[in-house]
């Protein structure tokens, strides 16, 4: 399955779709439970929250998505919509927000290393679309 992914991909994904391709089995596993809980028989369009921090790169996980939904009964043909969620932490020593991905670790507004992320991992199913 993994290799056969891998040799269907393009010469310059090569290599580096392991991660994705791993998301794809399991959104795909969470998709046929839902399915067969609900009782579907096809989905058109899946929409997932992606976090900007998540590590995963959209183009590869439609690549892979294709790839793999095509093999399913349930999702076949089913369109694949990705929304990115910004990624923001939050300061503990001055309790704002600022964005992740401009500032890292170290907060904007007073200087403490202090921070947590609030989100920007996430990789979540938000809304199927059943035929
Ligand atoms: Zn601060």
């Amino acid at each position: 399955m993994w290799a056969g992914c891998t040799w269907m991909q393009p010469a310059h994904v090569w290599g580096a779709n392991m991660h994705e391709l791993g998301i794809v089995f399991h959104m795909i596993d969470t998709l046929e439970e839902i399915g067969r809980e609900n009782e579907l028989t096809a989905i058109s369009r899946v929409t997932l929250d992606l976090g900007e921090v998540s590590g995963v790169l959209p183009d590869y996980l439609q690549d892979c998505w294709r790839w793999a939904a095509d093999r399913t009964e349930l999702l076949r043909s089913a369109t694949l919509d990705v929304q990115a969620i910004e990624a923001v932490t939050v300061c503990n020593s001055c309790g704002r927000t600022y964005g992740t991905i401009e500032y890292g670790k170290t907060c904007p507004h007073c200087g403490s290393p202090d921070t947590v992320l609030l989100r920007g991992l996430e990789i979540e199913i938000r809304e199927i679309e059943a035929m």
